[in-house]
């Protein structure tokens, strides 16, 4: 009949359509062996990156950081934290002995885009306006405090910033002495001082803090903004210093075409659209930055070729940047209900129907899974590489983290997890949350300069 004709068609239209998504999608799924295979190509980048005047995209810069907090740490402490979600200044107090402890009072600071991308000089004078504004309101004007800057981008140990990443492009910052531009900033404010001790990477800070809780702790994980890894890296043939904590910005990996065969056109896409075209590829596939944007490009695609939202490309959807992590992650969680789904596309300003909800989740799903799996096909090379360093048929160790990304995506952590222990069986690794990683992190790291300090010169 008629009828049965048009339910068969439509049935079809269904069929074809799912069919056409379905193979978009696919070049997001990543076999067993391409991890694996991304694993090895982390391990090289981390080797290549350790030898002396190379320039692979991996970076592994020296942190100088030899050891972990072992408790004797205390005093009072000014910590900045740059680089992430936010900008914020805290006072970290830290007692050692039997009343060990880390209490932290702290204030935000957003940035204006129009900062982030100014003059050099215009952001470290607002910086510094905030650490003015911060002394005023926990009363330490006067103080003179110990300063760590937890400062999460790459950086080479004279505090000489290599390269801007993710959101920040201010002008004559790159190739310069970080900790010079805050001092100068300061004195033209002339307002107050400090003593600027140390310059951190936040991996660096995360896994200090959290090794302050588990000294098993020898890794530091950002999965948020940006992506990023530090590990103790063995110090062959100096007694004194066995290990020091290395910065592998492994967001870098892939600059040099190694992950052009999982790239897709939408990764490509977000690159040519991003503010550092060609750079951090590792990064874009896996950080908070990037991945609703890989989501907006597949959704955009689809929409052209009329396969969602009735073929209406919309001003919404030709907006970057309107997926931010924190949508992503509602999205995908498992208690929320189509309809749900539906009014969050809504307030994105994406008119939806119910199929079209369940496609759009379909994508935000495949897209993050895959960047769950990445890093953990990363954090798999890393672990291994400790593992076989210290000659270990076994590795029990602690990771630090810390990261919108990892802490609020409803499944991006097992992911990650379940791929690491595919990938690296002889290695049992615990995961530990951090918390304040970042100003935590930073006060213990000028505590632990400052005591080693002491103890070279006496
Ligand atoms: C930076 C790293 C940082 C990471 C996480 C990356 O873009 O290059 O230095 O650790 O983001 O914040
Ligand atoms: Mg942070």
């Amino acid at each position: 009949s008629k009828g049965a004709a048009m339910v068969t068609a439509v049935a079809q239209r269904v069929t074809a359509r799912r069919h056409q998504v379905d193979e978009s999608l696919s070049s997001f799924r990543l076999s067993r062996d391409q991890l694996r295979s991304v694993k090895a190509r982390m391990r090289a980048g981390l080797e290549a990156g350790l030898k002396s005047n190379s320039h692979s995209p991996v970076k592994m810069l020296p942190s100088y950081v030899f050891r972990t907090p072992d408790g004797t740490e205390c005093g009072k402490y000014l910590a900045l934290d740059l680089g992430g979600t936010n900008f914020r200044v805290l006072l970290v107090k830290i007692r050692s002995g039997l009343r060990r402890s880390v209490r932290l009072y702290n204030k935000l600071y957003p940035i204006p885009l129009e900062i982030m991308q100014g003059t050099g000089e215009e952001l470290f004078d607002h910086i510094v306006h905030c650490i003015s504004d911060f002394l005023d309101y926990v009363g330490m004007k006067k103080a003179r405090l110990p300063l760590g800057f937890t400062f999460s981008f790459p950086c080479l140990q004279a505090g000489t910033l290599v390269s801007w990443t993710k959101g920040f492009k201010a002008t004559d910052c790159e190739g310069n002495d970080v900790v010079d531009m805050l001092r100068e900033a300061i004195k033209r404010r002339n307002e107050f001082d400090v003593d600027i001790v140390a310059i951190v990477n936040d991996t660096v800070g995360t896994m200090m803090s959290c090794a302050y809780e588990d000294p098993q702790c020898e890794i530091g994980l950002i999965a948020g903004t940006g992506s990023n890894v530090c590990y103790m890296e063995e110090l062959r043939n100096i007694e004194k210093m066995q290990r020091m904590c290395i910065n592998t910005e492994w967001g870098g990996l892939g600059e040099d075409g190694c992950l052009d065969d999982i790239i897709t056109e939408y990764d490509n896409a977000v690159d040519r659209e991003s503010i550092n075209h060609g750079r951090q590829r590792f990064e874009k596939l896996t950080s908070g930055l990037y991945l609703g944007e890989v989501v907006r490009q597949v959704l955009l695609d689809l929409t052209r070729r009329g396969l969602l939202f009735k073929g209406r490309v919309t001003e919404a959807l030709k907006t970057p940047g309107i997926f931010e992590t924190k949508y992503l992650s509602q999205i995908e969680s498992d208690r929320l209900a189509l309809l749900q789904v539906r009014s969050i596309l809504q307030h994105l300003g994406l008119d939806s129907t119910c199929d079209d909800s369940i496609i759009v989740k379909e994508v935000c799903g495949a897209v993050s899974r895959r960047a769950a799996q990445l890093c953990g096909a990363g954090m798999a090379a890393v672990v291994d590489k400790i593992r076989e360093n210290r000659g270990l048929d076994q590795l029990n160790i602690t990771v630090g983290v810390d990261g919108t990304l990892y802490k609020l995506h409803p499944h991006f952590s097992t992911v990650l997890q379940e791929t690491v222990v595919a990938l690296a069986p002889q290695c049992y690794v615990t995961y530990l949350l951090s918390e304040e990683g970042s100003g935590r992190g930073a006060a213990l790291i000028t505590a632990v300069a400052r005591r080693d300090q002491v103890e070279i010169d006496a």
